[in-house]
């Protein structure tokens, strides 16, 4: 018999924030390749490991193939049809008992734009709550937060194509190497050509081992660090003063904040040579094209977003930004589709767009669109909801390709909420930490099943597309979305995700030019793209920065110290991050026979640490923080600086994030996974 017709779908991967495009091979159903599109518009042909291989998954024994519902204590196969009634019954009865606001729902990067608009649209019709938040709580919503105070859009300033004719780049608190792999390369080919680098990062990790000059700054400290570098760019006469004069405001509060901070303090505060301070700022000072890349160590922080501010103030003062010359201030996002979470308006104040829920003329627009009056009250953030929960004020909580039991910081008070929640209903593609808690899982689809679009770390809309059919009775999040609506007898339009991409186009102007048929005819197209007719912008700013005046804004914020800092009882500082095979609570990655790299966590400690404390390189070490504890096996490195430690989060097991503290970004809530006084001790 002849073998089937191999099938190519061009999708795009869903790991990193990257947005690499790929080639799925499949044959009778089953994929055979996944190759790198040769003409992807950020990777030109080039893909990671987990892009590649990181595909078997979705065979995974462990897959959800039918509904669970909770009976007796005990998660127990359902229908479809069970377990949309459980749900609509918890919803009616959440809403009953304590009104639209009982109920919450947390979307996620696992969504794709339309399913993130799908969800916000349901909270905010159906329910009548702006309850809803995604996942860039926890690591990006500090940039949103600090990029739209400083320049007034809620995304990176440049293209990545402008950010590789950088001859300087300031790269702070990102490890591309392994979090983003291509961008890594990327950068490290840019760099051994001639690039100046900078790398601010605790750890001597991929791209700093070939910094010109490598700043390891205390964790916690950045913001005095970049006033330090600021201090040093108007003293040596580094500013671009017509830029200052014309573009931007705020310069001289700024400037007064800034005679805090010379070099020696700034030394002290950071424990950063004073020289490498100047030497630094010289640098990104001098450069004609300078560009500032960075990652969760500047957001993930008690003062994250002061930290991108104070960082967007380097920018600022030289001019290098927008209308000025060089490439901006440009985060790399995390997971494949958090920036289109939060453009997709899945954020408690915020609609499509970023139009506040609390602004008459962007509520106008989506009542007119929706044909309901949207609610103008902000929503409770992540963090609030779990507080709301285990106040007994919240009678349903949906979570969204979320394993928030593993992933969110002081995961013991997470467990909580969620058993004191009423309804809790996960959609998933594995039985979580967080579906093991719930009382309704809705088996979900994977990245290579969804039809829809994902906007990658440059705020490129990209298409992505089924390769792959869903197994047994899972569903994509779209359509459990729509299931449940129509359990409440709701109607939410949209049949298609092209027809929500496009009804979210007539409620977020900034989103106007764009469709399912111009991405699948032009390919990817960033935003803001208010006009079919015309190609949307790589670059932000280049005649004006979209604040009310005009201007750019510089922010003087002092510096101020972290939640946690090291003790007599708790002498360490422990960092979380990622590491290059695997992502985030690794629900795929580890399920995945072709990626055994990585089989386990360890705990990196510097070897003097090691000494003090005892600790054998490859044996099992207690890590303990005021929140709870973990075992890790230690690996002695000198990556670590001396007092840090280092562990990943994709190992829920090892229950890292039970040690993680509560203090959060004063701001967005995002939480300070970089900065957690532990001790430790042999096993
Ligand atoms: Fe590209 Fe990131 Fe996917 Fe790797 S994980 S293939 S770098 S998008």
């Amino acid at each position: 018999a002849s073998r089937p017709d191999l099938t190519r779908t061009r999708t795009t991967c869903g790991y990193c924030g990257v947005g690499c495009s790929l080639e799925v091979l499949t044959r009778d159903g089953e994929i055979t390749a996944v190759l790198p599109d040769l003409d992807g518009p950020v990777n030109r042909g080039h893909a990671c490991v987990k892009g590649r291989f990181a595909h078997g998954f979705v065979r995974s024994p462990e897959r959800l193939t039918r509904p669970l519902v909770r009976r007796d204590g005990r998660l127990e196969p359902a229908s479809w049809a069970e377990a949309l009634d459980r749900v609509a019954r918890g919803l009616r009865a959440a809403v009953a008992e304590g009104g639209p606001d009982a109920v919450a729902a947390i979307s996620s990067a696992r969504a794709t734009n339309e399913e993130n608009y799908l969800v916000q649209k349901f909270m905010r019709v159906a329910i009548g709550t702006n309850n809803v938040d995604n996942c860039s709580r926890l690591c990006h919503a500090p940039s949103a937060a600090g990029l739209t105070a400083s320049f007034g859009l809620a995304g990176g300033t440049d293209s990545f194509d402008d950010v590789e004719r950088a001859d300087c780049l300031l790269l702070v608190g990102a490890n591309p190497v392994e979090a983003h792999p291509v961008v890594g390369a990327r950068l490290l080919q840019r760099v051994l050509r001639g690039t100046r680098l900078i790398a601010v990062d605790p750890r001597a990790v991929g791209l700093a081992r070939h910094a010109d000059v490598h700043l390891r700054p205390h964790p916690g400290t950045n913001v005095a660090l970049f006033h330090g570098l600021a201090h040093v760019l108007l003293a040596e006469g580094l500013a671009d003063e017509e830029f200052l004069r014309l573009h931007a405001a705020g310069l001289p509060e700024l400037t007064g904040l800034l005679a805090e901070y010379p070099p020696d303090r700034v030394a002290v505060l950071t424990g950063v040579p004073a020289a490498d301070v100047v030497e630094a700022a010289r640098l990104y000072g001098r450069a004609e094209r300078p560009a500032i890349v960075y990652g969760l160590g500047v957001t993930e922080h008690l003062h994250g977003t002061d930290g991108v501010r104070a960082l967007a103030n380097l920018a600022i003062l030289r001019g290098a930004v927008g209308i000025g010359r060089g490439y901006g201030v440009n985060p790399l996002r995390g997971q494949n589709n958090v920036q289109g979470a939060s453009d997709m308006g899945a954020l408690p104040d915020s609609l499509p767009g970023y139009g506040k829920v609390t602004d008459p003329v962007a509520t106008a627009r989506a009542t007119e669109v929706w044909g309901v009056p949207v609610p103008t009250r902000p929503g409770l953030r992540i963090p609030e909801m779990f507080a709301a929960a285990r106040a007994g004020r919240l009678g349903a909580l949906w979570i969204i390709g979320e394993d928030v039991c593993a992933t969110d910081p002081d995961a013991t008070r997470v467990a909580e909420a969620l058993d004191a929640c009423p309804l809790v209903v996960c959609q998933e593609l594995f039985l979580s930490e967080t579906a093991r808690r719930a009382d309704v899982v809705l088996p979900a689809a994977s990245w290579l099943e969804k039809d829809g679009t994902f906007v990658n770390f440059d705020r490129r809309f990209q298409r992505v597309r089924p390769a792959l059919p869903l197994p047994g009775e899972a569903g994509t999040d779209f359509a459990a979305v729509h299931a449940v609506a129509a359990a409440l007898g709701v109607d939410l339009g949209c049949v298609t995700p092209a027809d929500a991409l496009a009804e979210c186009a007539r409620v977020a102007p900034m989103f106007a030019g764009l469709s399912h048929a111009r991405l699948d005819r032009e390919g990817a197209i960033p935003w803001p793209c208010p006009d079919p007719d015309r190609p949307g912008e790589a670059t932000l700013y280049r005649e004006r920065f979209a604040t009310p005046d005009g201007r750019a804004r510089l922010a003087a914020v002092p510096y101020l110290p972290p939640g946690e800092s090291p003790d007599e009882d708790y002498p360490l500082v422990l960092v979380t991050g990622r590491r290059w095979a695997h992502y985030n609570s690794g629900s795929m990655t580890r399920r995945t026979d072709n990626l055994r790299l990585d089989a386990e966590d360890r705990l990196d400690l510097h070897p003097s640490d090691a000494v003090r404390y005892a600790v054998r390189d490859g044996e099992p070490v207690v890590v303990e923080s005021r929140h709870g504890q973990a075992t890790l096996t230690a690996r002695l490195t000198d990556e670590a600086a001396q007092g840090q430690v280092f562990c990943s989060f994709h190992f829920p097991s090892s229950q890292v994030n039970t040690v993680t503290s509560g203090h959060s970004d004063i701001e967005t809530s995002c939480p300070e996974y970089k900065v957690t006084a532990v001790r430790l001790k042999p096993l």
